[in-house]
C-alpha cells in the first residue's frame, strides 16, 4: 500500500532519464542500501550487479566516506572556487596527478561526466586557438558515448538518441571502431584525417565503449593510435570516466598502454559513487598555452559548485580506499570469477561474444532480431532480473555484470546463477 502511494506520488512529479514515462514498468522504490545491496521498501533485496549506472565502485554506504563528508560538513560545505581555494581540493588535485603518468599535472573541476568532456574539448579547440593555429577539426570512435550535453552528444554515436538535436551538432569525423577485422582501416582513414593538418584532437574511450554495450578494443591499437597522434600535432583526449578506478583491471585503462593521452577526463568511481564530480586533467604543455597577460586566453569556463569541498572530501576518500590492498585484491578476485564464468557462458548456444575486462564481463544474446538498444530482449531480460534479485540493466541485446568491489563470492554465483537462468528462458 504505502509503495503503490509512493509510486503514484512519483508519477505525478517526477520525470526519469532515459525513460518513455508512457510505456515504462513501475520504478523500483529503493529505501536503504549497503556494499553490494539495495533494499527496497517491502525490503526485498537487489545486487546492484550495474554499480548504479557504474559510480558506485566501492559498493553502497561505505564508512570511510561517509565520515569524510560528515566531517568536511562541519568544516567547509562549500566555497566560491574562483579567487578561492581550499584543502580538500589541493590534496584531491596533487592526488590524482600523483596516481596518473608523470606528464599530466593539471587539474580542472566540473560536476560530472559531460561536464568533463565539454572542459576537455574546450581545452583542446582552445590549445589551438591560442597559439594562432587553425585546427578546428575533432575525430571520434563510431559507437562511442560522451555524455548528453550538446558538444558530448556530438562526439558520440549519432542516432535515435540524439536525432532531435542533431542539426545543432558541431562537425565530426569518425573512426569505424577497431574491432579486429578494422583495426587497419581504422587506423589508415585516422591517418589520412590528420595528414590534413586540421585536427585538433580525438577523443575516445580506452579499451571499453561503455554505453555501445561494453565493446572491447585492443591496448595495442590504441597505442599505435596515440603514437599516429602525436606524430601528426593532433591531441588525444581519453574519456576514463567509465573505464577508470579499477575498472578495467588497473587504475587507469591508460595503464595497458605504452603511449599516453593529453587529456582525461575523470567522473562516476571517482567519489565512489557518492556525489557528482567532473575532473579534466591536463598536460603542462596544454596548461602553458593559457598562460598569457590578456585575461581572454584563459580557459573561462566554470560551474557554481566547481570544487565542492564536500564532493572533494568524498573523493579523497574513495582515494584511500584504493590505496588498501583489499580493493586491489577484490578487483582480482572478480576478474577471475569473471574468466571462470565466462567459461561456463560460451558454451551456450544463445551467447555471443562474451568477453572480460578487468571487472567488466560482457556478452550478446543472439536473438535473431536487429541487436538495438530497445530490443523486446532487453524488457524481458531486465524484469527476469529483477524478479530473481539482480539489478542488471542490459543495453539492447548486450547483457553486462560491472559490480561494486565489495560484492561477496556468493553475491557474485547468485548473479551468474540468475544470468545463466534467463539464458536458459530464451
Ligand atoms: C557516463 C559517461 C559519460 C557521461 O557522464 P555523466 O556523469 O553521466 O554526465 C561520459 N563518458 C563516458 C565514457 C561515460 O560512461
Amino acid at each position: 500500500m504505502e509503495r503503490a502511494a509512493w509510486l503514484n506520488r512519483d508519477k505525478q512529479v517526477v520525470w526519469h532519464p532515459f525513460t518513455q514515462m508512457l510505456t515504462a514498468d513501475e520504478p523500483l522504490l529503493i529505501e536503504r542500501a549497503e556494499g553490494a545491496l539495495l533494499f527496497d521498501a517491502d525490503g526485498i533485496t537487489f545486487i546492484d550487479a550495474n554499480s548504479s549506472w557504474w559510480v558506485n565502485v566501492h559498493g553502497h554506504g561505505h564508512p570511510h566516506i561517509g565520515k569524510a563528508i560528515a566531517d568536511q560538513f562541519t568544516q567547509l560545505d562549500h566555497v566560491i572556487f574562483a579567487g578561492v581555494t581550499h584543502k580538500q581540493a589541493i590534496r584531491l588535485a596533487e592526488r590524482v596527478v600523483t596516481i596518473l603518468p608523470k606528464q599530466f599535472s593539471k587539474v580542472f573541476f566540473s560536476d560530472d561526466g559531460s561536464t568533463a568532456v565539454e572542459v576537455a574539448l574546450k581545452m583542446v579547440f582552445q590549445f589551438w586557438y591560442n597559439q594562432g593555429k587553425t585546427k578546428k577539426r575533432i575525430v571520434a570512435l563510431e559507437g562511442g558515448y560522451h555524455g548528453d550535453t550538446f558538444g558530448a552528444m556530438a562526439i558520440g554515436q549519432r542516432g535515435y538518441f540524439n536525432e532531435p538535436f542533431e542539426h545543432f551538432f558541431f562537425d565530426v569525423d569518425f573512426l569505424p571502431f577497431p574491432d579486429k577485422t578494422h583495426e587497419t582501416e581504422a587506423l589508415a582513414k585516422a591517418q589520412a584525417l590528420f595528414e590534413t593538418g586540421e585536427v585538433a584532437g580525438i577523443i575516445v574511450e580506452p579499451l571499453v565503449q561503455g554505453s555501445a554495450g561494453m565493446r572491447i578494443y585492443s591496448a595495442e591499437w590504441l597505442d599505435q593510435l596515440i603514437a599516429l597522434a602525436h606524430k601528426h600535432d593532433v591531441l588525444v583526449i581519453f574519456d576514463e570516466i567509465m573505464t577508470g578506478w579499477g575498472r578495467t583491471g588497473r587504475l587507469f585503462a591508460m595503464d595497458h598502454c605504452e603511449n599516453k593521452p593529453d587529456v582525461v577526463c575523470l567522473s562516476k568511481g571517482l567519489t565512489g559513487g557518492t556525489l557528482p564530480l567532473g575532473l579534466t586533467v591536463a598536460t603542462e604543455e596544454i596548461y602553458e598555452a593559457f598562460l598569457h597577460p590578456e585575461k581572454t586566453k584563459a580557459l573561462l569556463h566554470g560551474h557554481s559548485y566547481t570544487g565542492n569541498a564536500l564532493i572533494c572530501a568524498a573523493a579523497n576518500a574513495s582515494l584511500d580506499i584504493f590505496e588498501q590492498d583489499e580493493t586491489w585484491a577484490n578487483i582480482e578476485r572478480i576478474e577471475t570469477a569473471h574468466h571462470h564464468f565466462l567459461k561456463e557462458l560460451v558454451q551456450l548456444p544463445n551467447v555471443i561474444d562474451a568477453a572480460v575486462c578487468g571487472t567488466i564481463l560482457r556478452f550478446e544474446i543472439q536473438t535473431g532480431e536487429g541487436n538495438t538498444y530497445f530490443s523486446d530482449i532487453r524488457d524481458k531480460a531486465y524484469r527476469y532480473f529483477l524478479e530473481n534479485g539482480c539489478l542488471i540493466r542490459p543495453l539492447g541485446n548486450v547483457v553486462f555484470v560491472n559490480p561494486p568491489y565489495c560484492i561477496t563470492e556468493t553475491e557474485l554465483r547468485k548473479v551468474y546463477d540468475v544470468l545463466l537462468g534467463f539464458l536458459k528462458t530464451c
